[in-house]
């Protein structure tokens, strides 16, 4: 077995309610109805800083917090700067709103035709299907429309976003999010599922969950059999920490791939959670080791009250760069910045270009070591034979 395969490093399980039976820990339903949702609940359970005690006052007022008992055993609650209680507990710092924050960072309001849609790319929507999630992230980008800010739970406008897809033939991919699509109810997921597979222009669906992440029970035969009737369907889901890599979530990832859905992660870059190339490295390990290929890892968006949770761009950089040829090609997810008023998702790269000149490119690779390549027509200057490679290419 491989060292980093044991069970004691997948371990998870019921923890602070140990007492449960198992039938109720493994039903969605329990850990839902059993959230962690209000300031008296959490005391129960963790000595909370006063940082935490007041954001918890004043969450209401901004993003609920809700917490599933599984994702809150993650929780070290010796430590307060513990990465997974970092994503979900509030902290007073949320109400502070920086000079270049904004209540829609990515400015999806702005391209909405009708409610719920957002049509930024020409051949592509965003359906915001659901304004509710399992637990709720300190750092989310619609924390202006999740958590029942909006009261409604499958999207009151949903036929009229149904019928905007059906009328635009330009539009082949279609990207459920929300909130989190995988909390609508199976008949539900299979209603909505078989109108947009019926729309022939509608070439395959992806949904954007973090459900296998904060309530991996949600995974269930029934839901794999739903979208396995209506496949292709893809899916990203959203690990930030190698600790919430744990045996429910392999378990949830596998059922997944095994019914057909392709995975793939998008992380945030989060101070104190991900911003490390040690954490980084481990947690896309893990990820391979779960079939799922890390895809984006997102410079955090400019939302109101974020900027205890930002890191710097050159961080994420050195991250990437400690990643790309260090380890497996796809364990390195591509860092992108969402642009702040609605540009969408740019890609940044460590520069492995030197220079491009008339004749060649020069380049560096992961070792810092200088390479040369001619463009066409053209041959390598007089240069130095950097390990024999202007003999290979010119034999
Ligand atoms: S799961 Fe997604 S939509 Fe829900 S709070 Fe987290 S980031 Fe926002």
């Amino acid at each position: 077995m491989h060292p980093e395969d044991n069970e004691e490093k997948w371990f998870s399980g019921k923890g602070l309610w140990s007492d449960v039976d198992e039938e109720d820990w493994n039903n969605w339903g329990w850990q839902l109805r059993n959230r962690i949702t209000s300031l008296s609940q959490l005391e129960e359970y963790i000595e909370l800083t006063d940082e935490e005690r007041e954001g918890c006052r004043l969450s209401n007022s901004k993003l609920s917090m809700a917490i599933t008992p599984y994702f809150f055993n993650l929780i070290d609650p010796k430590n307060a700067d513990c990465p997974i209680r970092l994503q979900v507990i509030p902290r007073v710092e949320e109400m502070t709103t920086s000079q270049e924050e904004l209540l829609d960072p990515v400015g999806e309001d702005e391209h909405s035709p009708v409610a719920g849609i957002v049509h930024r790319y020409p051949d592509r929507v965003l359906f915001l299907v659901t304004d509710r999630c399992a637990s709720y992230c300190r750092y989310c980008t619609r924390s202006r429309m999740v958590s029942n800010a909006q009261d409604y739970n499958f999207h009151p406008a949903l036929e009229d976003g149904l019928a905007y897809i059906e009328q635009n033939g330009r539009i082949r991919d279609v990207l459920l999010s929300g909130g989190d699509p995988l909390l609508l109810s199976d008949r539900k997921l299979d209603y909505l599922l078989d109108r947009l597979r019926k729309i022939p222009h509608v070439e395959f669906v992806r949904i954007g969950s973090r459900i296998p992440v904060f309530l991996p029970q949600r995974i269930t035969l029934e839901l794999s059999e739903i979208f396995r009737k209506h496949g292709p369907i893809w899916m990203s889901i959203h690990v930030n920490h190698p600790k919430e890599c744990t045996a429910e979530l392999k378990r949830a990832c596998e059922q997944l791939t095994f019914s057909g859905v392709p995975l793939g992660n998008q992380s945030v870059l989060l101070r104190g959670v991900n911003d490390d190339l040690k954490v980084m490295k481990s947690l896309v390990h893990r990820l391979l080791m779960m079939r799922v290929r890390p895809y984006y890892l997102y410079q955090c968006d400019l939302i109101t009250g974020s900027s205890h949770l930002r890191s710097n761009i050159s961080t994420g950089l050195d991250i990437i760069r400690g990643l790309r040829g260090h380890t497996t090609g796809y364990a390195v997810p591509q860092f992108v910045i969402d642009a702040p008023g609605g540009g969408g998702k740019v890609p940044i790269n460590p520069d492995y270009v030197e220079q491009i000149s008339e004749n060649e490119i020069i380049l560096k690779n992961f070792q810092g070591k200088t390479y040369r390549y001619p463009l066409l027509g053209g041959t390598i200057g007089h240069v130095p034979n950097i390990d024999g490679f202007r003999d290979k290419i010119l034999t």
